[in-house]
């Protein structure tokens, strides 16, 4: 079956730990738990979110009624091989927004650029609430910051858990559970 979610689904999950920079500290039986902590708890907070605000919201509102300013840059955001659609400045209270890349993905997708940019801003909500309320889902399991042999220094996080948590709250927002056997 061909994924038409443009985003990524719960069974990308484990390639999004695999590219996380600590992938090669977590030891191979905690997994399966990691991706499953992660990916249940952006779940959890999107069923949360859909009894509040149902499922047809703007998140540009709800951001900046929230506080956030989003700031629409006209800019193609590249590093490498990984294009940047938008950016969470937490210290700042603002969300930059990446337009020509999210118009490049709109493209892409054969999707309206408002569309695209709800979804992108949905994914940046779940790391706002991370920020605010949540805590940050990458600090759920921690790993060595530096191993020289059986020497341990410092504690860190899990990055790819948080893009997980978000992709599963968009997941939970936008996508209806009855056509979850399409994917
Ligand atoms: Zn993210």
């Amino acid at each position: 079956m061909v994924n038409k979610f443009p985003l990524p689904v719960k069974s990308n999950a484990f390639q999004d730990l695999q590219l996380d920079p600590s992938f090669l500290k977590i030891p191979q039986d905690k997994y399966e738990d990691i991706v499953e902590t992660a990916w249940s708890r952006g779940q959890i907070e999107g069923q949360k979110f859909i009894d509040r605000y149902g499922r047809n919201c703007n998140f540009q509102e709800i951001l900046h009624d929230s506080g956030i300013l989003v700031k629409e840059l006209d800019k193609d955001y590249t590093l490498g091989e990984t294009r940047y659609f938008c950016e969470y400045i937490s210290g700042k209270k603002e969300i930059h927004l990446y337009k020509k890349s999210i118009e490049i993905w709109a493209e892409k997708n054969l999707l309206p650029y408002d569309v695209s940019k709800n979804y992108i801003l949905s994914h940046e909500y779940f790391h706002y609430l991370e920020w605010t309320v949540l805590g940050l889902t990458s600090k759920l399991y921690m790993v060595p910051m530096i191993e020289i042999g059986k020497l341990k220094i410092g504690k860190t996080g899990i990055r790819a858990m948080s893009e997980i948590a978000a992709n599963a709250f968009v997941n939970t927002v936008f996508r209806l559970e009855e056509n979850d056997n399409e994917f």
